[in-house]
């Protein structure tokens, strides 16, 4: 008696929990490894085989029933430039059938994933085999000759009755042609008098927990009868696994596409690569087009079956040698039109690199391991409505998704007419399995991630039709089934997603995203941004928010453009584009989101980012001056509360970050910050400002007059620079302040000494730079600016006139009054340039009491170079004009800048930069670093090397 298995009978055994086979994904934690290169296949192979060992471990090795892992594939790079290396499951050398498990490399070469199919067993049947390879050849001809369904009643899964093949197995000469000596034993027989092959080798079958070793044989039958896959007990000779591999078959087919509004056309089944909107090679791709978007001549293909939901194919009919689809049923033009819409959609995704390993959607996968078969997907066409229009179900690797669509009651029109809604549907399908990996079903359930599941799927619908509007012919209406088309003019932002509207769902929100894509595909072109979406969805994690899904788009152009090898410049503009169109909703660089479960809290903006944060940026930052650096001018100090300062310095090779905690002393550590360093903000100081613990925000003003800001947040790190845009003096330092959580107020120096100023809050977002002239009179500017909150509501600006004195102004926030420029001090002027002075409250506002009308008191410190002798000067609790020329000396020198900051009302923390001469080409710097603990004690000094 023969016993027939399908995947489908596995994946039910595997379901019932009795089964050895099971789905293997193991993501992250994968951490201890080096990075390697892409193309490194050695360097790979020996990592992945690493990884395998320890998430395999639970073996033991010694053991009976140990088995092991074959490196089967090595890499297949994706276009982004991530890799993957695939295994194949073995035991005493020999393949178990259909297991093997897949190592992914992220970009940056680190394994991130372990992801595929392994069997366990507990017993196992005779290691060598009890018939030959001819013998199994024999009887799985004699299978297909005529197949013994004893298993099932002899139908098929349409209950219509099985065809056997048209052979004579009697009469077939079998040969070993060639005959290998490996552990596999892999034949090849010679079928005769048909002229074709078979090819045979040994692998463990696992029938539950009992492995048994069979006869693996694969043939192809003469007159295009089919190409076949079975598997032979080598030892009782019975079959234990037949599969029809597709037969080749090219068809036309006449379809209306994109809708019935344009005249059915005959069109080529396979369409060709020119068809597609990606990138064509020279010399084509290899293997493409497969001809299986049909299989016989039926809508059954190797990627798609549609079908009524009570079963049937359309049929095709021979014509001059090549299978034609000319439908005349309502019934037949659905199907037909379906089957043509998705097998375009599955060769389309292939081609932008969902394949076989990603778990796409086909009955074959060809033997890529790491794959599941038995996939593709099962669509339906009903005669009525269904729920949603059309739907698409989500099913892991291995399950045929199931494709339902139906009529539009309000129109009479069917969705299985309008290529949008069916490749909208298909799309779903795809997304599901990329998104968080393709055993995943849960990955796309928060509500952003949800939403964008729906963009997703609108943006592959207009890629195909060439159209911005999706459903427009099943609804009968130019916007389509959305509120507006997907042009110029789309009216919503990602903010208006918050608070969310009562009757807003998933297609609500989609559309900002998919408007978004389509706002890139404008700007970067189609066949760059298609490949975009893709690479981006095999970045994005599981539940991502908007903001996690726009940056794997981001970062999927940064990899595209090494990995195309772009100019800098036309990748800077690329990323500007990039940006300008995700800023355009909303999304811009300084956006926030909260958790993706919902879009409540969502901070939108609208900047985008002044620089492209990549590789190929590192070539124009000015090289490393051994020895030393050279320090930029005014240090950005600030401190979120005891215990705490963070000191800011751009130098000669970038900006650098350190900081005092009660556990480590200022200046131990230096972080560069180079990578995310604006290429055009050597010039100014650094201000910077906490607005709460743990929060930093710092500014520099580049090259070409605009403010750069940087965020910094312990929980996640630095973010992106910005471009605040203004018309600023770049050698002149800005100022920031905070009276409130979220509250910044950032003065600078306009390029006519004027005081220019720009804010933020939480509700609003960055303001527009304005002029304090008209408030704070016309005694100009000739330095930067220095700044301090001393009390919610409160800020107090110091800077140089343009005759060398310091002066200072402060607003009142409650009363919305500003005082006038007043002269701090009277000493007569040096010459030159001299810093601007440091200004600072003796507590952060967010350590005094919140309440305007309790607000204490609080001592404002303002720091000068003493314009004759050098030393530092303070002064006590606004501009007293009582200078204390005793208790701050500081040598005389070039001093550059100052920076102060205090976190109680004791301690003050004082940074001065100083050029030092040295040398001929290269001028040195150093930080001194001045602290108090109380007003009365002498003050402690440091020099911190950079
Ligand atoms: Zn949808």
């Amino acid at each position: 008696m023969s016993r027939e298995v399908d995947v489908r009978e596995i994946t039910r055994l595997d379901d019932d929990g009795a089964m050895s086979r099971r789905i293997f994904q193991l993501r992250g934690n994968l951490t201890g490894h080096d990075p390697v290169a892409n193309d490194d296949v050695a360097g790979l192979s020996a990592v992945a085989q690493s990884v395998i060992s320890s998430v395999t471990g639970d073996e033991d090795p010694g053991a009976a029933h140990a088995s092991r892992w074959r490196v089967e594939s090595t890499v297949s790079p994706t276009s982004s430039g991530a890799v993957a290396v695939h295994f194949e499951q073995t035991f005493a050398d020999i393949p178990v059938f259909q297991a093997g498990l897949t190592v992914r490399f992220s970009c940056a070469g680190l394994p991130v994933e372990v992801t595929g199919t392994v069997v366990g067993w507990s017993d196992q049947g005779p290691a060598s085999p009890g018939i030959d390879p001819v013998d199994a050849v024999l009887v799985a001809l004699k299978h297909l000759a005529e197949p013994d369904h004893v298993a099932d009643d002899g139908l098929d899964s349409f209950g219509q009755p099985r065809k056997g093949v048209d052979i004579d197995p009697g009469s077939v000469g079998i040969t070993i042609s060639s005959a290998g000596d490996d552990a596999q034993r892999t034949t090849w027989v010679g079928l005769s008098p048909w002229s074709t092959t078979a090819l045979v080798s040994l692998a463990w079958f696992d029938l539950g927990a009992m492995l048994v070793l069979g006869w693996q044989v694969s043939l192809d039958l003469p007159d295009a009868q089919g190409s076949f896959r079975l598997v032979v007990d080598s030892v009782a000779g019975e079959v234990l696994y037949s599969r029809s591999r597709v037969c080749e078959v090219v068809a036309n087919a006449m379809v209306s596409a994109p809708n019935p509004d344009t005249a059915a056309l005959l069109r080529a089944m396979p369409e060709p690569l020119s068809r597609y909107p990606v990138k064509t090679p020279s010399g084509g791709i290899d293997g493409f087009p497969r001809d299986d978007w049909i299989t016989k001549d039926s809508t059954q293909g190797n990627c798609v079956s549609v079908t009524l939901d009570t079963g049937g194919e359309a049929v095709g009919s021979v014509v001059d040698g090549v299978i034609q689809f000319r439908p005349t049923s309502d019934e037949d033009i659905r199907r037909v039109a379906a089957q043509y819409f998705c097998s375009y959609a599955h060769d389309l995704f292939w081609l932008l690199g969902f394949k076989e390993g990603d778990g796409n959607f086909q009955l074959d996968d060809y033997d890529e391991n790491g794959a599941e078969d038995q996939d593709r997907v099962n669509a339906l066409v009903y005669p009525g409505k269904v729920k949603g229009t059309a739907s698409m179900g989500p099913s892991v690797d291995g399950a045929s998704p199931t494709l339902r669509m139906g009529l539009y009651v309000p129109t009479g029109r069917h969705t299985a007419l309008d290529e949008s809604v069916v490749i909208h549907e298909y799309t779903h399908g795809v997304v599901n399995r990329l998104v968080g990996g393709k055993t995943s079903t849960t990955a796309l359930d928060a509500a952003q991630s949800a939403g964008m599941n729906e963009g997703w799927a609108d943006y592959f619908a207009c890629v195909v039709t060439g159209l911005n509007v999706v459903g427009s012919w099943v609804v009968n209406s130019s916007a389509g089934m959305r509120s507006n088309p997907y042009d110029q003019n789309y009216p919503s932002f990602y903010s208006d997603l918050a608070p969310s509207k009562p009757s807003a769902e998933e297609h609500d929100y989609g559309e900002i995203w998919c408007a978004a894509l389509m706002e890139v595909d404008r700007r970067l072109g189609t066949e760059i941004t298609a490949q975009l979406v893709l690479d981006a969805l095999k970045l994005t994690p599981s539940n991502p928010t908007f903001l996690q899904a726009r940056d794997a788009v981001l970062s999927a152009l940064d990899d595209m453009a090494t990995a195309s090898g772009w100019t800098s410049g036309d990748a800077q503009l690329r990323m500007h584009e990039a940006w300008s169109a995700f800023a355009r909703f909303g999304m811009g660089v300084l956006a926030s989101s909260p958790a993706s479960t919902t879009f409540v809290g969502v901070q939108p903006d609208f900047s985008v980012p002044s620089f492209s944060p990549s590789a190929y940026a590192d070539s124009e930052l000015e090289p490393y001056e051994p020895g030393g650096r050279q320090v930029g001018p005014t240090p950005g100090v600030s401190t979120w509360g005891p215990d705490r300062l963070d000191l800011f310095c751009s130098t000669s090779t970038g900006m650098l970050h350190t900081w005092h905690a009660s556990d480590m002393p200022l200046g131990s550590v230096w972080e560069s910050i180079d990578g995310a360093t604006p290429t055009v903000g050597r010039r100014s100081g650094v201000a910077a400002c906490s607005w709460e613990p743990g929060r930093i925000d710092a500014f520099i003003i580049g090259d070409d007059g605009t403010l750069h800001t940087l965020a910094h947040d312990v929980a996640t790190g630095w973010g992106m620079w910005a471009n605040l845009g203004g018309a600023l003096d770049p050698g002149c330092s800005p100022a920031v302040a905070s009276w409130a959580p979220g509250r910044l107020d950032v003065f600078a120096k306009g390029p006519a000494g004027e005081l220019m100023h720009l804010w933020r809050d939480s509700a609003t977002g960055w303001g527009r730079w304005e002029s304090l002239d008209p408030f704070v009179g016309s005694r100009k500017l000739s330095s930067g600016l220095s700044a301090t909150a001393p009390a919610p509501g409160r800020l107090v600006i110091a800077g140089l006139s343009v005759q060398g004195y310091p002066q200072v102004c402060d607003y009142d926030v409650w009363l919305g009054t500003w005082t006038r420029w007043n002269l701090a001090h009277t000493a007569s002027p040096a010459a030159g340039d001299r810093p601007a002075p440091a200004i600072t409250a003796s507590i952060p506002h967010f350590l005094q009491s919140p309440s305007p009308t309790s607000r204490r008191p609080v001592d404002v410190d303002l720091y000068a170079i003493a314009p004759v002798d050098g030393t530092l000067q303070i002064t006590h609790s606004h501009w007293s004009r009582s200078w204390d020329t005793t208790s701050r000396q500081h040598p005389a020198g070039n001093h550059r800048g100052l920076g102060v900051a205090a976190w109680s009302e004791k301690r003050l923390d004082l940074v001065v930069a100083d050029e030092l001469p040295s040398g001929d080409l290269t001028r040195i710097g150093r930080l001194v670093h001045q602290w108090t603990n109380s007003a009365a004690a002498p003050p402690q000094s440091e020099t911190l090397d950079l």
